[in-house]
């Protein structure tokens, strides 16, 4: 049979511990979810602030709806933009402290969308080896030379860029906070990098959008590294408890990727309502010093309570905190154990992480409370 092949690779990877298959909430995303018809608490989302089922974000999409209806009907360049799509730029530009902003539908169309926009098969992109899979995307649709340093290792990126003609378009991207490890990319030494060798420099703002920075806009503000970083790509998914992506740069970067990016060209433009929230997200983002505070502190207190009972966190330093299980069979068998429990954490398992790096990935929210952790913690007392 001509399909035959597909339940056996199903099959083989079952055997490796790779399977997936969806679970199901019936309750909002939150620190406690109902999972397959069970109450329980959650430690797997990227719902950091606990936005996801804001009142206000949800009022502001719904009076949205009311003005604007909910489809688009069209591509931006069509007649699908409408003027919330304009405002939220400008309040995402002036957010991020750049010229200029652009919405995408998602962060994988905005990374394969801006990727493969920018360079073609005579460029160079310089990746981290840790680099989220829209970005490892986005470079093959770009037909560009891949090449893959290894994780934040700056001797090794200087290396290459050493080697590399000094024409010729070069780009250096890197996720800020790391989605899978939880750590930081060395972002200093990797602009500096760049302007010695005259790279351009792409960030991924995922996980660090909302948390980081005195504003919450990132990494690239926290380390006050704003004007060095020429594409500031970011998701609207995680802190922001919306949906949707960003790019942030110059007038100019916009106007080109208007005009040559095929994941914003050939796609309905976003429902008006989806930006309407995410206004509503960014002026909470701007004043959630106080739930900045407590992820902070929810996320020492686990690591350091882990790391009294002998499990390796690895370089976390974010709310991403992964527990190194290496075995994938291992970290599913973990994850069920804890989910008799009633505590919800998402075994990762290869490709998404490398070969022997099965993991529990646990991600801690502002919202949880110390109850919430200790609860986690003793279930991990048994393991
Ligand atoms: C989640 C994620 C994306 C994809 O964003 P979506 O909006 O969910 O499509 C891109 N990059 C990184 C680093 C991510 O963690």
């Amino acid at each position: 049979m001509k399909t035959s092949y597909l339940q056996q690779d199903l099959q083989a990877l079952e055997g490796l511990g790779g399977y997936r298959s969806l679970k199901t909430l019936d309750s909002p995303q939150g620190k406690e979810i109902i999972l397959d018809n069970k109450r329980v608490l959650n430690f797997s989302s990227n719902d950091y602030l606990g936005l996801a089922n804001d009142a206000r974000i949800k009022r502001a999409a719904i009076e949205a709806i009311e003005e604007y209806g909910f489809g688009t009907g069209a591509s931006r360049l069509i007649c699908g933009n409408m003027s919330p799509h304009d405002k939220f730029e400008a309040d995402l530009a002036q957010f991020k402290n750049t010229e200029n902003a652009l919405v995408y539908s998602s962060g994988y169309m905005a990374n394969t969308g801006i990727i493969s926009a920018l360079m073609d098969r005579h460029g160079v992109v310089l990746s981290d080896r840790l680099n989220h899979a829209s970005i490892i995307d986005g470079i093959i649709l770009s037909r560009a030379k891949l090449l893959r340093y290894p994780h934040a290792d700056m001797q090794a990126l200087r290396e290459i860029l050493k080697k590399l003609p000094v024409t010729g378009r070069k780009l250096i991207v890197t996720d800020t906070v790391f989605s899978m490890d939880g750590d930081r990319a060395p972002l200093k030494e990797i602009v500096d990098l760049a302007s010695r060798y005259e790279a351009m420099v792409m960030v991924d703002e995922a996980h660090a959008f909302g948390v980081l920075g005195k504003r919450g806009s990132g990494l690239v503000e926290e380390l006050a590294l704003e004007g060095r970083a020429d594409i500031q790509m970011g998701t609207l998914s995680k802190a922001a408890g919306c949906f949707g992506a960003y790019v942030c740069g110059t007038k100019i970067l916009r106007e080109y990727l208007i005009n040559k990016s095929r994941s914003f060209i050939y796609t309905t433009a976003m429902p008006p309502a989806l930006c309407q929230a995410a206004r509503a997200a960014l002026q909470i983002i701007l004043k959630a010093d106080q739930l900045r505070r407590n992820l902070q502190q929810n996320s020492d207190y686990l690591r350091a309570k882990l790391q009294a009972m002998g499990f390796d966190w690895m370089n976390s330093s974010s709310a991403i905190i992964p527990v190194l299980v290496k075995d994938s069979l291992q970290a599913v068998e973990m994850s069920k154990r804890l989910l008799k429990k009633g505590i919800f954490v998402q075994a990762i398992r290869p490709p998404t992480v490398p070969a022997g790096t099965a993991r529990l990935r646990l991600t801690v929210t502002a919202t949880h409370t110390q109850e919430d952790l200790d609860r986690l913690l003793n279930a991990f007392k048994i393991m």
